[in-house]
């Protein structure tokens, strides 16, 4: 039965203000790469729910699974009793972990909840507070996971204190780092341990810090890799102070960049690594896994949750894992990824569009394509709706070329490009996200992209940029 009015009005009316969206529709079906909104239009989306539905939508394995899981048992709160799926989840699990002394399982719903148990362990097993993250992270918005996100104020903004006892380096970059475009990453990396000795030398002395948390590839702060050497100097840093390194992967892993998870490319062994969103393909689970010597410290009942490690979601889980190895998406990660680079490239170096594409980079399905302003722009709005806000905040008939803004090359650029080029895209059928307070857009495609679909938002995403520059 449909509510008493419009869908639409009744969503503007009765859903809280403090949500936004990139796309006014109402969303009614989703199949593989591509959603079905209440008007029938079809996009094809690059979204991925923000990296999370990895397979595409209703993956028929996945679904069934769920489905079948939903006719044997639902609920079996952790505190009551294990269930199995809960335990062929992490066995599935063992085996593609970064390292194999990760071996110590617990599930949670969301990212921001693991993040919040992940900080809580690593005071617990250091007996230390402090935490250092990075600038232009973004790890979640309870209070803890609030106080170490540094990607956009708006996430915590009038709501503090937050956590205390967070200090923050900058991430390996150099748009954060305000250093000359194309800067090497050997230097760049340089740079931010250096800013990691001070910091401990200045601010939060070893004895009182209890982790360092990174994301391998910074999603939220620009999808930006950081540098193998960045990973394993953090790493050192840890051995030498007997500090924990907390990793990041929930948006980063389960594939994502080609690798089972992206810390991997660096060799790094995370002391806890966080999961979820592509854990479950939209079945909300998140997990966080350590190593037993740490963890049967843990005191019992210290950890929990009411729906932590829910049964259907494990079930799908185990599912996801299954299709992952049996469709060989790793490889269509790799075949796709390539595909990708070369259309994005081919802009970046397309005379008529230089230097408007200042930089493309990623890894595997995790694509960030940054344009030429690389000043922070407070009218790009990750999840913000541009639609309603960016875009519309500017006169509707200013042409793109009439706001202009300094650009570290000396050229000149529209401004809001980011913006202006995904919501182009949307107008022509493909959702993309940008990201954070930079001129960034990010491609987050299915894993099991085909490549028809990839040529299709290569295209479109071709199409919207010149008729943004020109
Ligand atoms: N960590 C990272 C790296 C993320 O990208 C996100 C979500 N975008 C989170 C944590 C928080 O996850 P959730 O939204 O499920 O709480």
């Amino acid at each position: 039965s449909s509510p008493p009015e419009d869908l639409h009005d009744f969503g503007v009316k009765h859903v809280t203000k403090g949500l936004s969206r990139i796309t006014e529709g109402i969303m009614m079906k989703g199949e593989g790469s591509w959603v079905t909104y209440d008007d029938g239009r079809k996009y094809l989306d690059f979204t991925c729910g923000i990296g999370v539905t990895n397979l595409g939508h209703a993956h028929p394995k996945v679904s069934k699974a769920a489905a079948d899981q939903c006719m044997e048992l639902v609920h079996s709160q952790c505190s009551i009793s294990l269930h199995e799926p809960y335990l062929r989840l992490i066995e599935r699990l063992l085996p593609i972990m970064p390292d194999p002394s990760l071996d110590s399982f617990f599930f949670w719903n969301s990212g921001s909840e693991a993040v919040e148990a992940a900080i809580k362990m690593a005071r617990w097993f250091t007996k230390r507070q402090n935490i250092i993250c990075m600038q232009g992270a973004y790890h979640g918005r309870t209070f803890g996971a609030m106080a170490v996100t540094k990607s956009k104020t708006i996430y915590s903004a009038g709501t503090h204190p937050l956590m205390p006892g967070v200090f923050s380096i900058p991430y390996p970059y150099w748009h954060q780092s305000n250093m000359p475009v194309n800067t090497p990453t050997a230097v760049l990396s340089d740079n931010a341990l250096y800013q990691l000795d001070l910091l401990l030398a200045q601010q939060t002395a070893p004895a009182d810090t209890a982790a360092i948390i990174v994301e391998p590839v910074l999603g939220e702060g620009g999808y930006v890799p950081a540098p193998p050497e960045f990973l394993q100097g953090l790493r050192k840093v840890c051995n030498k102070h007997g500090i924990m390194l907390i990793v990041d992967e929930v948006q980063s892993g389960f594939g994502r960049t080609g690798n089972w998870f992206a810390v991997t490319e660096s060799g790094v062994k995370p002391d806890i690594l966080v999961i979820a969103k592509g854990l479950g393909n939209g079945f909300p689970i998140s997990g966080v896994v350590s190593r037993r010597e740490l963890t049967d410290k843990l005191k019992a009942g210290s950890m929990g949750g009411t729906y932590a490690g829910n049964a259907v979601s494990c079930a799908a889980a185990v599912a996801v894992n299954k299709v992952m190895v049996e469709e060989n998406i790793l490889e269509n990660v790799q075949l796709r990824s390539n595909e990708l680079f070369s259309a994005l490239n081919a802009l970046k170096y397309d005379p008529a569009l230089n230097p408007h594409i200042l930089d493309v980079r990623g890894r595997g399905l995790m694509v960030g394509v940054e344009f030429g302003s690389s000043s922070v722009s407070s009218h790009s709005h990750a999840h913000e709706p541009f639609t309603t806000h960016s875009a519309a905040s500017l006169p509707p008939d200013s042409p793109p070329h009439s706001q202009h803004s300094a650009h570290p090359s000396g050229a000149k650029h529209p401004q809001n490009m980011a913006s202006r080029v995904a919501k182009k895209c949307i107008e022509k059928g493909m959702l993309i996200l940008t990201t954070s307070v930079y001129e960034v857009i990010r491609f987050i495609p299915p894993l099991n992209v085909t490549k028809d679909d990839m040529k299709t938002g290569c295209q479109i995403f071709a199409e919207s940029v010149r008729e943004v520059v020109r």
